[in-house]
């Protein structure tokens, strides 16, 4: 390496730093740096490069340049248009300024090589080298660049100097940094030098990545986004659907236009048109997005049905529909009434309680009739779960509205009688409180401002005129029995099912057949048969089902033998329906030992409840059979208690309770029977059975016993005597303090009937044991 001084033409760099070793590719326009290359070409092609402080300097003087710089080769030049240059030069060493030489027309330097103090111990040269090379591979990988030859190259250079310039000359420092690198004569410091600067310059690249990932996953998505949705504007276009979204759009801002809404709906609606715009329709939210609309817009905000409150016309639309029930008619023209008097009346709920076929649905059909509204049922059986009323949250997949708000829809006004039907089949043992709901919903106070979890605004119930069922009131919980108005529907005499039939059910089905008038007659004996001998209900449910047959069957016959006309008597019937199911007088006319006529009541209606005892040898057992619940187990119990103490009175065998098995047993249990009301029942089998004597077989029974003999009170007494009418019996005994519950028997079965009230179950055994009166009385 040159000691000496010497003279070289200079060219000044801006922004730019150039280490030996490397070569470099610059443009130059200003003249004098164009002179110092014609200078230098004229001679060895050397020029003394060195850096500017500051970039922006158009004619540097000798403060404005750095001190140390590098001497380089020409190896290319070449003109470009506009007076410049493109050099190409190899760095050669690093070498200081020592005078500075601004001559006219070129800038030349009196320059000395700079002396280099490399590493003396190997070893620490060695470890200098390895940490500065697993840095620097370090930084290319996390840069991503590929630089495996450069790698490869740096690992076979030996000499520090070289190796410190490469990886100098390759980093992406600033101008004043590289020039410190340059400056920096001991190896040992260049190198620390630059540990430091790598070790920055990681960090650094490890921030940037991170940064540009996220940028990047964000741009990304979004440019996903747009492309797809130009892309599905141009299939959308293709197709001819382009205006498709754009005309939904505007259909849902013109209903929101013409609905008179609540501010919170309205803002709402708003809210959620602008999301459908920004989301777009073809995506799954897009088109949850649509279904709430179209049900938020499809409610019946602001519409309402007239009431006809003409209390003439709903008489007579009540009487035309329905034969009978004069409670419930009484109560919905009351309703009327008042409602004609107040427009402000809160809807009362009617809860119709009664066995099934007894009509409670198809009066809340004629109650929506007569007042002219619409009607809407809903069937409660069975319901579980809480949303079933109230609906989903919208965020649910597959959410859909409640019962109520999804019935309002669909029937189009706000004011419908809405039939809940078996309000005492909800289910209990579910999560969620069913009966809280339906609370909210029949509260007048609380349904003004029901809030149904999907559609998520509060939306008025208190139009709707609500009506609800039952077959029984066991199961309806204290609360929900409050707000409502039990009105009870019970079981029809054959009397009333002949009326019903031949006025209401005959011309129904014909008129549902279409059949012309005269073209079937169904007589007198025709319907009698179908009550007594194929239906066995409370209600006339089947009697219609029956009777549909009957006319059906005969309508067949009319076509297939040409007849113009049939006349449907009792023999009709029998060809028609097939055997018979029941006989009138199903009694088994004959007086048994430990056989008993009891009296059951049940959310079916009324029923007769069999007990057979039979006695045998034994050691004192009590045994029980049959579908029976706990009530009538521990009634059994206390019965045969009272049996025990009382065996003088009967001339039962004292020891009896220790010789002898008794066996009560209840047949025809398809539905299971639970009561206190089978007490009498039991123990006058019992006694019967142990005493040998015969029950009179015409005889019913009902009532509950006590451990003394007292007999209590039961309920279903109308029911009960329906079942025993129905059954052909001659005498009902039944509790003294039920007696008050003779006013509401009808004459009919009163006039069939003998009803006995008892107050001790002596009584009772008097008149069912044959032969007791006489020996009684
Ligand atoms: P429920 O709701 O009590 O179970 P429904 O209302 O379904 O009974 O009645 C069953 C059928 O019997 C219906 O077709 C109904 O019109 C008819 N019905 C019941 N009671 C009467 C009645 N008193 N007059 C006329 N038809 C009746």
């Amino acid at each position: 390496m040159e000691n000496q001084i010497m003279k070289l033409p200079l060219i000044p760099l801006r922004g730019l730093s150039i280490f030996p070793h490397m070569a470099l590719n610059f443009d130059i326009g200003r003249k004098k740096s164009i002179e110092a290359i014609n200078r230098a070409m004229d001679e060895d092609q050397k020029i003394f490069i060195i850096s500017q402080r500051e970039s922006t300097t158009e004619n540097p003087t000798e403060k404005d340049i750095y001190n140390v710089g590098c001497v380089c080769t020409i190896k290319q030049f070449m003109k470009l248009p506009g007076n410049h240059l493109r050099v190409l030069v190899e760095g050669e060493y690093r070498a200081k300024l020592v005078k500075y030489l601004d001559e006219d027309d070129c800038i030349s330097a009196e320059v000395e090589a700079v002396e280099e103090l490399d590493i003396e111990d190997k070893t620490e040269s060695e470890g200098y080298k390895n940490s500065l090379n697993d840095m620097f591979i370090n930084y290319l990988e996390l840069a991503g660049e590929e630089f495996k030859d450069l790698i490869v190259e740096l690992e076979e250079e030996e000499d520090n100097s070289v190796y410190c310039d490469v990886i100098s000359a390759f980093l992406p420092v600033k101008a004043d940094v590289k020039q410190e690198l340059l400056e920096i004569t001991s190896i040992k410091e260049r190198m620390e030098k630059l540990l430091v600067i790598l070790k920055k310059e990681i960090e650094v690249v490890k921030v940037e990545k991170l940064i540009s990932n996220k940028v990047k996953a964000r741009v990304s998505a979004s440019q996903k986004e747009y492309y797809l949705r130009e892309q599905l504007k141009v299939i959308q276009e293709e197709l001819g659907e382009e205006d498709e979204f754009g005309r939904e759009i505007a259909n849902y801002e013109k209903k929101l236009g013409q609905i008179k809404l609540p501010k919170d709906v309205k803002t709402k609606i708003e809210f959620e048109i602008n999301r459908l715009k920004n989301i777009g329709p073809s995506s799954q939210e897009g088109s949850v997005i649509k279904t709430y609309l179209d049900t938020i817009l499809g409610m019946p905000w602001n519409k309402l049905t007239k009431d006809n409150l003409d209390l003439t016309n709903a008489r007579k639309v009540l009487d035309e529909e329905h034969y009978g029930l004069e409670d419930v008619k009484e109560r919905i023209i009351e309703y009327l009434a008042v409602r004609k008097m107040s427009k402000s009346l809160k809807s009362p709920i009617v809860c119709l309680v009664g066995p099934p076929g007894v009509g409670k649905t198809s009066i809340a059909k004629s109650v929506a009739n007569s007042l002219g509204r619409k009607f809407v049922r809903m069937s409660l059986g069975g319901v579980k779960d809480e949303a079933e009323i109230r609906g989903h949250r919208k965020t649910y997949v597959g959410a859909i509205p409640g019962r109520i708000v999804s019935a309002l829809k669909e029937v189009g006004y706000k004011n419908p009688v809405c039939l809940l039907d078996e309000i005492d089949k909800v289910s209990k043992d579910y999560k969620g409180n069913v009966e809280d709901a339906l609370l909210e919903v029949l509260d007048s106070e609380q349904n003004k401002t029901f809030r149904d979890h999907y559609i998520d605004v509060e939306f008025d119930l208190s139009k709707v005129l609500f009506i609800t069922t039952a077959n029984t009131l066991d199961t309806i919980s204290r609360p929900l029995l409050d707000r409502m108005e039990v009105i009870e529907v019970s079981g029809y005499t054959t009397e009333e099912k002949y009326e019903i039939a031949k006025k209401y059910l005959v011309p129904k089905v014909m008129k549902e057949y279409s059949v012309e008038d005269g073209q079937i007659i169904v007589n007198e004996s025709a319907l009698r048969t179908i009550i007594d001998r194929y239906t066995r209900e409370s209600g006339v449910r089947n009697l219609e089902r029956k009777i549909a047959s009957v006319i059906r069957k005969s309508i067949t016959e009319i076509i297939e033998s040409n007849k113009k006309k049939i006349t449907i008597n009792s023999l009709t019937v029998k060809k028609y329906l097939g055997s018979e199911l029941y006989s009138y007088d199903d009694l088994d006319k004959e007086d048994k030992i430990g056989v008993v006529t009891g009296l059951a009541w049940t959310g079916y209606g009324g029923d007769t409840l069999p007990v057979e005892v039979a006695v045998m040898d034994g050691d004192g057992k009590l045994q029980l059979t049959g579908q029976l619940g706990d009530v009538m187990k521990e009634s059994a119990k206390a019965g045969y208690s009272y049996v025990r103490a009382h065996c003088d009175m009967y001339g039962i065998d004292k020891e009896f309770y220790k010789n002898k098995d008794i066996h009560i047993h209840i047949p025809e249990g398809a539905i299971p029977k639970d009561g206190p009301s089978a007490g009498v029942t039991m123990v006058t089998a019992m006694v019967s059975a142990l005493s040998n004597r015969k029950i009179k077989y015409s005889v019913a029974m009902t009532g509950e016993v006590t451990l003394t003999g007292r007999v209590l009170p039961i309920g279903g007494l109308k029911e009960k005597s329906l079942a025993a009418y129905r059954m052909g019996i001659k005498t009902i005994i039944i509790p003294k303090a039920n007696e008050k519950d003779l006013k509401d028997i009808p004459k009919v079965i009163k006039n069939r009937i003998k009803f006995i009230p008892v107050e001790k179950i002596e009584d009772v055994l008097k008149n069912a044991l044959v032969g007791e009166e006489k020996n009684g009385n």
